[in-house]
């Protein structure tokens, strides 16, 4: 049997643990597997002294993950710390220019640094490895890339957050957030997770791979799940809907577009059952067609599976392009702005209950050519207001928005308006 592959890990939380754990576990099916052991040789973390339920005697320690990534006895270095700049970046490039390989599931690193990072990594002839970035269970990174590499993508989408939505149950959604901190499975800054950003760290990544383009984060429009209220899943539910935090980008002839935002989804459609630690997306190609993928998206052992995963192509010396295509080809993004998204809505206003008011709606609608699925008036509320519900038909997002700007000086409005995209998740 060839060299070992050794390696140092950076970070020995959550997923350095996992990664530590898997390992030694599976030793002798990795090797097996790929013609050479792995054999860690150095780690880092703060704090020396912490119980992490694993042996780390064997392994030198280094204070600093900087040195680490230039000093330790490593072919590769697994960065498990976190943060898109600080430790995280300065050893990914210590490492790099120290000629090492990195595997890392850092999806805000990726998502932000990326493109930078896959240029240094290729022009040196090293590796940059992230499959636990998005989605740690479902090996989404590999699909895209290689899997599906014959099929031009049109499209893909969808949950890649832990907390894409209030449960159902109608838990508060800080017990929901605990309880996920608890298990380990958010983000450090929760939130990364409420308000999307973690999502479109992971939907930016996804759409390099699949279009091609530069990673392109600082275009994805976010909107978090914070502005959803109770009622809102409750109205969606009586209209046979799910409420859900998705993801999705799409290559248009007017460009690329990528936005995190709640939706309604069809409540019987392949994405409404999604819950709790598992994520879901879905790609488009043009010969496969529509492919569904679901797994854990969270967790020690399902991101430190797919850190094993990478970790065992190096071994092998299974190489592909970081982001499919060599980092210098990768095409700039061009950005289709939200306001061109046409699709439908549900819209929820609050207005005072008194005569007149469905026809003033009526007309502001009608004035922008928007034409509604449905309109009904629900409930009082104790204050005597009412809640009238609209679901539109396909309508440009900046006609929609017109309209309900001119209904803003209308003095029957007790509040803003709330709106929610509706997503057809099967497309056309
Ligand atoms: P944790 O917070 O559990 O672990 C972070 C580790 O990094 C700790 O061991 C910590 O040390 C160490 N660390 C922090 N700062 C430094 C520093 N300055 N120098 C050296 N070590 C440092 O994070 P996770 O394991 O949850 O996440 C790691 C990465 O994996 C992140 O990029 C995250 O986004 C990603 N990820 C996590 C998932 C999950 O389910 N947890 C899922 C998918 C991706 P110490 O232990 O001593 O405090």
């Amino acid at each position: 049997m060839s060299q070992p592959l050794k390696i140092a890990i950076a970070g020995l939380g959550t997923v350095g643990a996992g990664t530590v754990q898997i390992l030694t576990a599976h030793e002798d099916m990795i090797a097996a597997r790929c013609g050479r052991s792995i054999k860690i040789t150095a780690v880092s973390a703060r704090n020396r002294d912490k119980d992490r339920g694993i042996d780390l005697s064997p392994y030198a320690w280094f204070e600093d993950p900087s040195v680490l990534a230039s000093e330790a006895d490593a072919d590769v270095i697994v960065e498990l710390i976190g943060g898109s700049t600080g430790p995280a970046l300065d050893l990914t490039k210590a490492a790099f220019a120290a000629g090492r390989h990195v595997v890392t599931a850092n999806k805000a690193l990726v998502a932000e640094a990326g493109t930078e990072l896959a240029l240094v990594a290729e022009t040196a002839g090293l590796i940059l490895a992230y499959e636990a970035a998005v989605a740690g269970g479902i090996p989404i990174i590999k699909a895209l890339r290689e899997g599906l590499a014959g099929n031009s993508i049109s499209r893909v989408l969808g949950i890649l957050n832990i907390l894409s939505t209030m449960d159902a149950t109608g838990r508060d959604f800080d017990d929901v957030l605990k309880e996920a901190q608890d298990l380990g499975y958010a983000e450090a800054d929760p939130s990364f997770d409420i308000d999307g950003i973690d999502a479109a760290h992971k939907l930016a990544i996804l759409a390099s791979l699949a279009f091609g383009t530069k990673v392109g984060f600082q275009n994805v429009h976010i909107e978090g799940i914070r502005h959803i209220t109770a009622i809102d899943f409750e109205y969606a539910r009586d209209l046979g809907y799910h409420i859900k935090l998705l993801g999705l980008a799409g290559q248009t002839e007017a460009g690329v577009y990528q936005r995190v935002h709640p939706c309604l989804i069809d409540g019987d459609g392949p994405l409404a059952a999604v819950d709790g630690s598992f994520n879901a997306v879905i790609a488009e190609g043009d010969f496969v067609g529509r492919s569904v993928y679901e797994g854990r998206g969270a967790g020690a052992g399902p991101t430190a599976s797919a850190v094993v995963a990478d970790l065992m192509d190096i071994a092998a010396g299974r190489f592909t392009h970081t982001f499919g295509v060599p980092a210098i080809q990768l095409k700039d993004l061009k950005p289709v702005p939200i306001e061109e998204r046409i699709g439908a809505f549900y819209v929820r206003l609050k207005v005072v209950d008194r005569t007149g008011v469905f026809a003033d709606i009526g007309s502001a609608f009608r004035d922008h050519s928007i034409s509604m699925e449905s309109i009904l008036q629900r409930d009082h509320d104790d204050d005597g207001n009412a809640h009238v519900v609209i679901v539109t038909h396909d309508v440009q997002e900046s006609a929609l928005l017109a309209a309900l700007a001119s209904l803003e000086a209308n003095a029957a409005m007790v509040e803003r308006p709330h709106v929610i995209r509706i997503e057809d998740v099967w497309g056309e």
